[in-house]
C-alpha cells in the first residue's frame, strides 16, 4: 500500500463569512455541503490522509502539512482562494481549484492552480485523486453530462468540526434549477436539474439521526411530482426541517400542505422584486403572477416561517423602490426580509448584458458579495444604492419592526426571534463592511 496523500481540502473565507471578524454571527451559519460531498467521493483504493477546513468558521494552521490542497470558490471568495493557491503553490504544494467559480472562469483559475475541475465533481474528484497517486495530474477535469446523483456515498458530515455552525445537519436532494432567471449562476454552471432517489435522501437523513435539518436544495419543487414523494416520505420520519423554494408552492395547495406535513416550518423565498416588469425583464416572470401577500399568509396558516429575499439596483428600480419593499416586508409579516443589490456573477446572461453596455465597475470578485455595487445601476448612483440598500436593511430591522412583522406572523417565534436579532446586528454593522473598516477585511480583500 502506498503512503496516504496528505490532502487539505479548504472552503476560503470571504468578508462576510469569516472566522472571528466576520460579519455573520454564528448562530445564523449552517453547514456547507460541498467540503464533506467532497470528502465522501475519496475512493477506497486511494489511500487519504484528510483535513478538512472551512475558512468561515476556523483559521488554516500555519504551516500545514500537505501533499495536495483542494479550493472550493464561490466568486466572492475566489480572490482568497487564489490568494492561498499562490502561496501553497510557492512552497511546492500542488492545488485543485473547483466549485462555481473556477466551473464559470476555468481558464482564469487555471492561472493559480495545477488542475482545475469544471462542474459538479462526482466522477471527475476521484479520477484526480487516482491520477495524482499515480503522478500523473492533469491540467483540468470536465464533468461528463450524463451524471447521475444515484448511489453516490453521503456527504462526510463527521469531519466537520462540532460546534461550530448553528445547524450542521444539511442535505440535498436535488441540484440545479428549471427556470433561467438572468442574475443566477446555477443555470449556467451547473446546467439541467439533477435528483437523487427520494429512498437514498430517507437513508441519508435516517444515518444523520438529527431532528431538524436544512435542505440545501435551490428549487426543491421545480418537479412538483418529484417534490411530493419526497415530502410524504419524510412524513413519518417526524423532523424539522427548512429549506428553499420559489413563489409557485403557492399556486398548489395539496403540495404546501404536504411541505408542511414534512415538517418544513421555514422556507427561504427570492420575491426579488414588487415590481412585474422588472421581474419579466429579468426573466423571472413566474414572480409577476403570485400574489405575494397571499402566498406569505398561506405559508403562516401552515405554521411555515418566511425568510423573504429582495434584490435592489435592477434598471427598473428607482428610490422609491427601497421604501415601498421595506412597507411591503412590514405590512406583510415577512418574518425574516433579507436584502441583496443585484450581483452580476461572472457567466450569467447579466454580466454579459451589463458588460456589453460597458456598466460592469470593477472585476474585483471579492465585492461580487450580494452587498456591493460592482455595476452601474441604470437610475440612481451606485454610492446611492449601496447607501438606500443600507438604510433599508436598518429600518426594516428596528425593534419596534422586528416586533410587530413576528407578532403579525407568529411563527416560530423562538427562531424567529433569534434569528431577527442576528440580523439587526448584521444590519447595523453593514456600514463597517461598506467602508471596510471591518477588522481584518483588508487583509483579505
Ligand atoms: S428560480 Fe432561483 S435558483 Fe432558479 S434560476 Fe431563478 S434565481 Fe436561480
Amino acid at each position: 500500500m502506498p503512503d496516504p496523500i496528505k490532502l487539505a481540502l479548504i472552503s476560503p473565507r470571504g468578508p462576510l463569512y469569516r472566522h472571528r471578524t466576520g460579519i455573520w454571527k454564528k448562530s445564523l451559519r449552517y453547514a456547507p455541503l460541498t467540503l464533506t460531498t467532497l470528502a465522501s467521493l475519496i475512493p477506497a483504493d486511494v489511500p487519504v490522509d484528510l483535513t478538512l477546513i472551512d475558512e468561515g468558521v476556523t483559521t488554516i494552521p500555519d504551516g500545514i502539512d500537505a501533499d495536495l490542497v483542494g479550493l472550493s470558490a464561490i466568486t466572492g471568495t475566489a480572490p482568497r482562494a487564489y490568494e492561498l493557491a499562490d502561496r501553497f503553490r510557492a512552497r511546492g504544494v500542488p492545488v485543485v481549484l473547483g466549485g462555481v467559480h473556477p466551473t464559470l472562469l476555468p481558464d482564469e483559475a487555471a492561472r493559480h492552480a495545477d488542475a482545475v475541475v469544471v462542474g459538479y465533481a462526482e466522477d471527475t474528484f476521484p479520477q484526480l485523486l487516482r491520477d495524482f497517486g499515480a503522478g500523473a495530474l492533469r491540467a483540468r477535469y470536465d464533468q461528463a453530462p450524463d451524471l447521475d446523483l444515484g448511489g453516490r456515498p453521503f456527504p462526510r458530515r463527521d469531519l466537520l468540526p462540532g460546534g461550530r455552525h448553528a445547524l450542521l445537519h444539511t442535505i440535498e436532494a436535488t441540484r440545479g434549477c428549471v427556470h433561467r432567471c438572468e442574475f443566477c449562476v446555477v443555470p449556467s454552471a451547473w446546467g439541467r436539474p439533477l435528483q437523487r432517489p427520494v429512498v437514498e435522501v430517507v437513508d441519508d437523513l435516517r444515518q444523520m439521526a438529527a431532528r431538524r435539518v436544512v435542505f440545501l436544495d435551490l428549487n426543491p419543487i421545480a418537479d412538483v411530482a418529484y417534490a411530493k414523494e419526497l415530502f410524504e416520505a419524510l412524513v413519518p420520519l417526524r423532523l424539522t426541517w427548512g429549506g428553499l423554494a420559489t413563489t409557485l408552492i403557492g399556486r398548489d395547495p395539496e403540495l404546501l400542505e404536504l411541505a408542511a406535513r414534512s415538517g418544513c416550518r421555514g422556507l427561504l423565498i427570492g420575491f426579488e422584486s414588487l415590481a412585474p416588469d422588472v421581474l419579466r425583464g429579468t426573466s423571472k416572470a413566474f414572480n409577476a403572477q403570485q400574489d405575494y401577500r397571499a402566498l406569505v399568509g398561506a405559508l403562516h396558516a401552515h405554521g411555515i416561517a418566511v425568510m423573504g429575499c429582495f434584490v435592489f439596483g435592477f434598471d427598473g428600480d428607482t428610490a422609491e423602490t427601497f421604501e415601498a419593499t421595506a412597507d411591503f416586508v412590514h405590512d406583510a409579516d415577512i418574518d425574516l426580509p433579507r436584502y441583496a443589490i443585484l450581483t452580476p456573477f461572472p457567466g450569467t446572461p447579466l454580466y454579459a448584458r451589463l458588460e456589453r453596455e460597458g456598466r460592469i465597475r470593477t472585476r474585483d470578485w471579492s465585492l461580487y458579495d450580494g452587498q456591493h455595487a460592482v455595476f452601474e445601476p441604470a437610475r440612481m448612483s451606485a454610492a446611492e444604492l449601496e447607501r438606500r440598500t443600507e438604510a433599508t436593511w436598518k429600518r426594516t430591522y428596528r425593534l419596534r419592526g422586528i416586533a410587530k412583522r413576528l407578532a403579525g406572523a407568529r411563527v416560530q417565534l423562538p427562531v424567529a426571534i433569534a434569528a431577527n436579532l442576528g440580523y439587526r446586528y448584521y444590519a447595523r454593522n453593514l456600514h463597517r463592511f461598506y467602508t471596510c473598516d471591518w477588522p481584518g477585511f483588508r487583509a483579505a480583500a
